[in-house]
C-alpha cells in the first residue's frame, strides 16, 4: 500500500544524526530551557529571517500565546475581534476563542483555498484588532492590499504559519533552469548554511505561529511549536507566558502557562531544520508530477491551468506542499476506490469548524464555499520520501477513476 505519510521512512534518512542529539541530551542531564532550545531558537529566527524565535509545547500554544501577550500588552482586550478564515484547521480558531477574543470568520478563495483578502474589509468593525492569515496547505496567503488593509485599520497581522515552514512571497515569475536567490549565514555550530533570499512565511506579518507536530513539513518526535516576531516586548512577553509567566525565576508576572519546547525536541529539530528547502523542493517535484500528469475530468487540481502553463511549479517557492488537496464532488467514491487499489488518503478537513458541535454559536452561520470545499477535498499522499514509482502508481490509479 502507497502511505498518506510514512514518518518512519522520513526520519529514517537522519536515523544516525537524530541517534547522536538524542544521545547528547540524556547524556548532559539538562531536559528544558537549555543548550539545544537556545540553539533551535537561533537557528529557527536565521532561518526564517526575524529577530526572534520562542520554542513552545506546540503550534495551538504558540497562536495562543500570541494573543495572551497582546492582551497582556493591552493591544487587545477580551471581547475584541479577530479576522481569520472559516477554511481551517480548528486550531487556528480555538487559539482565538481560547483568549475570549471573537473569531470573525471569511470566506476562502475557490482557487486557493486560503482567506479571500478581497471580503476582508467588509467585516471591519471598531472592535477588529487583528488578522489572521492561516498559509493553508502550504501555500501562501499575503498580498500588498492585505498589507495596506492592516495599515489603514491598525490591525495586526498574525500568520498561521503551522503548513508552510519554508514557504516565500512570490518573486518574480520564476523562470525555467533558475535557482532561487539564496544568502548565506553561519548556523548555531558554526557550519554556513545557505537560505533563499526573499521573505519567508513566519517573517510577513507581526508574528507568527509554527507547529512541529510529527505531520508537519518540519516535524519533531512528539508536540512542539514556535512562535516569532520581530517584536522585542512581544518576543519577551511570550516568552514569559510559556513559562508560568515569569522572566525570572520564581517571580511571576503573569498569570502563565507551562509551554515549552524541551530540549529532546530542540535537538531533534536542529537535525532536521537543515534539511527542511530539500524536502520541501522534493515535494515541490512531486506536486509538479502530480498536476502534470493527472488528467480526469472529475477531478480539481490545486494549480489552475493558466498556473500549469505559464509557471514551472518546481521553481514557485510560494508554496511547499504540506498536502496535495484535490477537490471531486464523489469523493467517498474516490477515496474508496483509491483504498482498493492500495492508495490511502486523508480528508484535510470533513467538518468545517463553524459546524462543529465545539463552536454551538457558530453552527448558524453559513459559508458556502468553506463548505463545498470541506464536502469535495482529499489529500493525496505527498512526502519528501515517496519514490517515484509511487507517484507514478497514484496517478495512474487516479486517471482510471470513472
Ligand atoms: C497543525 C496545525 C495547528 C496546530 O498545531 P499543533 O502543533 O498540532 O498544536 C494550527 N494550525 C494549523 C493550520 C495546523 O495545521
Amino acid at each position: 500500500m502507497i502511505k498518506f505519510l510514512d514518518l518512519q521512512k522520513i526520519n529514517e534518512q537522519y536515523q544516525q544524526e537524530l541517534k547522536e542529539a538524542v544521545g547528547r541530551v540524556i547524556d548532559s542531564g539538562w531536559y528544558l530551557l537549555g543548550k539545544e532550545l537556545q540553539n533551535f531558537e537561533q537557528n529557527l529566527s536565521q532561518y526564517i529571517g526575524v529577530k526572534h524565535a520562542i520554542g513552545v509545547a506546540n503550534g495551538l500554544d504558540a497562536l495562543r500565546l500570541i494573543f495572551k501577550a497582546y492582551i497582556e500588552m493591552g493591544v487587545m482586550q477580551v471581547g475584541d475581534e479577530v479576522i481569520v478564515p472559516a477554511n481551517t484547521y480548528i486550531a487556528s480558531i480555538l487559539a482565538i476563542s481560547d483568549n475570549r477574543l471573537n473569531p470573525v470568520l471569511v470566506e476562502p478563495n475557490i482557487e486557493t483555498y486560503n482567506l479571500d483578502i478581497s471580503l476582508i474589509e467588509r467585516c471591519i468593525t471598531p472592535r477588529t484588532k487583528a488578522i489572521m492569515v492561516v498559509h493553508l496547505y502550504g501555500q501562501i496567503c499575503w498580498s500588498d492590499e492585505l498589507e495596506l488593509l492592516a495599515k489603514k485599520y491598525n490591525l495586526k497581522i498574525i500568520e498561521d504559519n503551522a503548513q508552510a515552514i519554508g514557504a516565500n512571497l512570490p518573486q518574480p515569475p520564476a523562470k525555467a533552469g533558475q535557482a532561487f536567490p539564496r544568502r548565506e549565514e553561519k548556523n548555531s555550530e558554526g557550519v554556513t548554511q545557505s537560505h533563499t533570499l526573499t521573505k519567508k512565511t513566519g517573517a510577513l506579518g507581526d508574528a507568527a505561529g509554527f507547529s512541529f507536530y510529527p505531520g508537519k513539513n518540519l516535524g519533531a518526535l512528539g508536540d512542539a511549536g514556535a512562535v516569532t516576531t520581530n517584536d522585542d516586548l512581544l518576543a519577551d512577553t511570550v516568552r514569559a507566558l510559556g513559562n508560568y509567566g515569569s522572566k525570572q525565576k520564581y517571580v511571576n508576572e503573569y498569570k502563565g502557562l507551562n509551554s515549552r519546547l524541551d530540549e529532546l525536541q530542540a535537538a531533534i529539530l536542529n537535525v532536521k531544520l537543515k534539511y527542511i528547502d530539500v524536502e520541501n523542493q522534493r515535494r515541490r517535484e512531486s506536486a509538479a508530477y502530480y498536476c502534470e500528469h493527472i488528467k480526469n475530468e472529475k477531478i480539481t487540481l490545486p494549480v489552475d491551468n493558466h498556473r500549469l502553463t505559464t509557471y514551472d511549479l518546481r521553481l514557485d517557492s510560494s508554496h511547499v506542499w504540506h498536502l496535495f488537496v484535490i477537490r471531486c464532488d464523489e469523493r467517498e467514491r474516490l477515496q474508496q476506490f483509491l483504498m482498493d487499489n492500495g492508495v490511502q488518503t486523508l480528508i484535510h478537513y470533513p467538518i468545517p469548524p463553524h459546524k462543529q458541535t465545539a463552536y454551538k454559536e457558530l453552527n448558524d452561520l453559513s459559508f458556502p464555499i468553506t463548505e463545498k470545499i470541506h464536502s469535495e477535498v482529499l489529500s493525496l499522499p505527498m512526502s519528501p520520501v515517496m519514490s517515484d514509482k509511487e507517484i507514478e502508481r497514484v496517478v495512474e490509479v487516479i486517471n482510471s477513476f470513472n
